[in-house]
């Protein structure tokens, strides 16, 4: 489905970019992989996407350094010529009740969540205009759309991904650029293994479809909106949560 696509993710070495990563491999795309390191749990994760026949490259970067965004991006766009999907996939959490995050908690996610997807954009949006065609694909989350107690910082930055992914949308949807935003529910990733087993049965008996999500169930979503499949599409915010906020 995506033969001949060059795709960049954020975040693409663990996790959701990781899934959606070897998905892309799987479709035929070529992969400009971001991450914070290059260890060898990243080297694993390229040598894996290698094997899948993908074109791959990794590179170092902090998506809140704008700086560094936009030296990457030139470089990506150097190194395989064109990009034509973009994944904003980078994010993390601090989690606690108001009062008792920092500055930095609130900076931080802030930062890398919302500042960080908006720094990738820019950086490569002109690219996108000039060729005509781009595909934008944003991971905000469904506690963005809902709320959630303990998470005023990061549902605050998903939000403003729904904000900046509609704006986007009609800023450059006549330039045949298309922005959507997946909102994911409760994933099984390194950024969900804190629940207890406690927290896990109770959020599993408050979903329809009584399990958290996998990786997969949020790339599977992200290869449709990355594919001419969903060539009409822009400016939506889709639900990967079994249910959970109906
Ligand atoms: P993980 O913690 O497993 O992976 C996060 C990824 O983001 C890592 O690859 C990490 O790179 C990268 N990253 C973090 N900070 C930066 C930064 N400053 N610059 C560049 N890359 C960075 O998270 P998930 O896979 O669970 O989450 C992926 C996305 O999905 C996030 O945006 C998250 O908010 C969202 N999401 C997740 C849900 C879940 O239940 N898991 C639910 C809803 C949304 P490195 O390996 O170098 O640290």
């Amino acid at each position: 489905m995506l033969t001949g696509k060059v795709a960049v993710i954020t975040g693409g070495t663990r996790g959701i970019g990781n899934a959606i990563a070897n998905l892309f491999a799987k479709n035929g795309a070529s992969l400009a992989i971001i991450a914070t390191r290059d260890n060898e749990r990243a080297q694993k994760a390229i040598n894996t996407i290698k094997e899948l026949g993908a074109d791959v490259r990794l590179y170092v970067c902090d998506v809140k350094d704008a700086e560094q965004v936009e030296s990457v991006s030139e470089e990506i766009l150097a190194d395989f010529g064109k990009v034509d999907i973009l994944v904003n996939n980078a994010g993390i959490t601090r989690d606690n009740l108001l009062p008792s995050l920092s500055v930095m908690d609130i900076d931080d996610v802030i930062d890398i969540n919302l500042k960080g997807t908006m720094f990738v954009t820019r950086s490569f949006i002109r690219s996108f205009v000039k060729q005509r065609h781009g595909n934008i694909i944003n991971i905000s989350s469904v506690v963005g759309l809902m709320g959630n107690k303990g998470q005023t910082n990061y549902a605050a930055s998903k939000a403003g991904i729904v904000g900046f992914t509609k704006s986007v949308a009609k800023e450059y949807g006549r330039r045949n650029v298309r922005c959507n935003a997946i909102a994911p529910g409760y994933i099984s990733t390194e950024m969900t293994e804190e629940l207890s087993e406690a927290q896990v049965s109770e959020l599993k008996a408050q979903l329809p479809l009584t399990r958290l999500g996998l990786p997969e169930d949020v790339a599977n979503l992200a290869l449709f909106l990355a594919s001419e499949n969903s060539s009409y599409i822009t400016g939506e915010v889709i639900k990967v949560d079994g249910g959970m906020y109906v």
